[in-house]
């Protein structure tokens, strides 16, 4: 098996663990952890951060696969808290890369001199909260037994790799591969049979670059997704220079919106407003355009099925034009679900990849996979013999990560006992029982749906004030009421059943990991309406929240 065995932590051969003090220990070098040991610091609080990887990055530190890039406009995916930071960086195309993503993260590490309060190569086991001291002890796998008033888990929505779920891949002969723990050197596939299992975005973002270097290409198949073109060009310099006059207008309307991306403008109609017409014009509109703007073609098209079945269909036609056999079209049409239920996809020619000679669907709605044979993969009666194999299988998202560590609250109260139904959360912040411990874009929060690196500035900036007014009233602990956080569950699943969200088998619900609670992870009542709920807490004293004296 194939995988980042560079980044494994590794124990600090034969040395005894270390004992450490901190008032924050900050989890995940990602874009939410990076900002908050920024806003620490400045703070003037001592501060570690832990991070499993043997660098920053989070997300784009592992998920180094061939064609690995953001859908998200660079000149938007990018931090906003520092204006200067803002005007120097130079993006070289409309969506950037996985590469430049981590050498900007990179850029930002050192540039805020943040690199010397991390700790690489080190992953929390656990985390205890010790009520006698108020404060939470933590073990990491090298040993260290660190304390600290805060743990703000920046541990990503998207970080977890759902294993692979079937049988005998020690027996398999070839390599392994997954797209979340893409090995750091290049992976030739020259000449090779491969296989690919997944199409949601990162399948289908490698998918047609392996099928160019493959002798032959197997992409397996469950269910088809909705790709819309991504249209990644060159960053055009006047068109740079035009956003960065303006840039902070840019970021007020960002935050203002809903999903964080206005380069493309959200329309403000409702589907049937409009002429058959112009709702054609607007779909095609965007499908020129390129990138995740359908989501603000018309205001009801998540709340409205025969709505969404305008833009599902239009987006079927497409794909009907792109891939010359019908019968393989059909195959590749999304069907049964709402567009944008199970998030939308990016891509470039992955529809054209089907007329390539060297690749063959499995539908595996067919014929599930059964197992790894020494030589590939064993489809119903069928054996594929592959010499390489890629997950793209997806993640435990939104969960997993935090649910992978023993975190204890008061009276020893476990996490993963109490989040066994679906998580439990006040805003997606903080959880009741586990005084002090922050989570950034945590289930119950807008996170995956709203721009993901301000929703993380958001979220960080939210922790830093809170903790800045904890030590200002002299308060020692801050935890949720169990009647705010019921409320708030309350009120997610309220806003989630006026959608058309809960129709699809989706990760938003956790609906792609066997045995896991079917339950609305993200906040869908868009970003505005959070940070608005959000700052009225602060500004009603932190209502919903115990705050307890030191
Ligand atoms: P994903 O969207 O969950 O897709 C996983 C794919 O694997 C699905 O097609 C799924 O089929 C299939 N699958 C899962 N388990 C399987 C099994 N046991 N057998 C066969 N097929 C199986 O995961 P992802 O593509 O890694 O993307 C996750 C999220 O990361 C995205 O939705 C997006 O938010 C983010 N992302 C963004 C970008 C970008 O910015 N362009 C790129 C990559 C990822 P089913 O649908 O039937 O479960």
């Amino acid at each position: 098996m194939k995988a980042d065995t560079q980044a494994k932590p590794t124990k600090l051969d034969g040395q005894p663990g270390r004992d450490f003090d901190f008032d924050v220990v900050v989890i995940g070098a990602g874009f939410a952890g990076i900002y908050m040991l920024y806003r620490l610091r400045g703070m003037g609080l001592s501060a570690r951060l832990y991070e499993a990887g043997d660098g920053v990055g989070g997300t784009w530190y592992w998920n180094r696969y061939p064609g690995a890039a953001c859908d998200v406009a660079s000149l938007e995916y990018s931090y906003s808290f520092s204006e200067e930071l803002q005007q120097e960086w130079k993006w070289s195309h409309r969506y950037a890369k996985q590469p430049e993503i981590l050498a900007y993260i990179n850029h930002v590490t050192d540039r805020f001199d943040l690199r010397r309060d991390m700790q690489f190569k080190t992953r929390m086991t656990s985390t205890v909260f010790a009520e006698g001291k108020r404060r939470w002890q933590i073990a990491t796998d090298c040993g260290d037994r660190v304390s600290a008033q805060f743990c703000v888990m920046a541990t990503g929505c998207l970080s977890a790799p759902k294993p692979i779920e079937y049988p005998g891949p020690e027996s398999f002969k070839g390599n392994v591969y997954h797209t979340a723990y893409w090995p750091h050197e290049r992976v030739d596939f020259s000449g090779q049979r491969v296989g690919v299992v997944g199409t949601g975005s990162s399948g289908i973002q490698c998918i047609p670059l392996i099928a160019e270097e493959a002798a032959h290409l197997h992409v397996f198949q469950r269910t088809p997704n909705f790709s819309v073109p991504a249209r990644n060009c060159p960053m055009d310099p006047d068109y740079e220079r035009s956003i960065k006059a303006n840039y902070a207008e840019l970021r007020r309307r960002e935050r203002e919106s809903d999903f964080g991306f206005m380069l493309v403008e959200p329309n403000t109609k409702s589907t049937f407003e409009v002429t058959p017409e112009e709702r054609q014009r607007e779909y095609e509109h965007r499908w020129e355009a390129g990138g995740l703007s359908y989501y603000t073609s018309f205001v009801d098209l998540m709340v409205n099925r025969e709505a969404n079945e305008t833009v599902a269909e239009f987006v079927r036609t497409k794909i009907r034009e792109k891939v010359r056999d019908p019968a393989l079209a059909e195959l590749l049409c999304p069907k049964g679900y709402p567009f944008g239920a199970k998030r939308v996809c990016t891509d470039t020619n992955y529809y054209e990849t089907f007329n390539r000679d060297n690749v063959t669907l499995v539908d595996l709605r067919k014929s599930p996979i059964k197992k790894f044979t020494a030589k590939g993969l064993q489809v119903g009666d069928t054996e594929y013999e592959l010499d390489s194999v890629v997950f793209a299988t997806g993640f435990d998202a939104m969960t997993g990560a935090l649910l992978n560590i023993d975190i204890r609250g008061r009276g020893g109260r476990l996490l993963k006992q109490k989040w066994a139904e679906g998580p439990r959360t006040y805003l997606g912040l903080m959880t009741e029982g586990f005084p002090n411990l922050f989570i950034t874009t945590g289930p119950g929060s807008p996170s995956v749906l709203y721009n993901m690196v301000l929703g993380n500035e958001q979220h960080v900036d939210w922790i830093a004030n809170c903790i800045e007014h904890l030590r200002k009233q002299d308060r020692a602990a801050i935890e949720p009421a169990v009647e705010a956080e019921q409320a708030w569950g309350e009120h997610v699943n309220e806003v989630a059943n006026q959608t058309l969200f809960p129709l699809a088998d989706s990760w938003y619900l956790g609906a792609n990991v066997p045995g896991k609670p079917r339950v609305i992870l993200p906040y869908l009542g868009g970003f505005r309406a959070y940070s608005q709920k959000c700052n009225e807490v602060v500004s009603k004293g932190y209502e919903g929240f115990a705050l307890t004296a030191r």
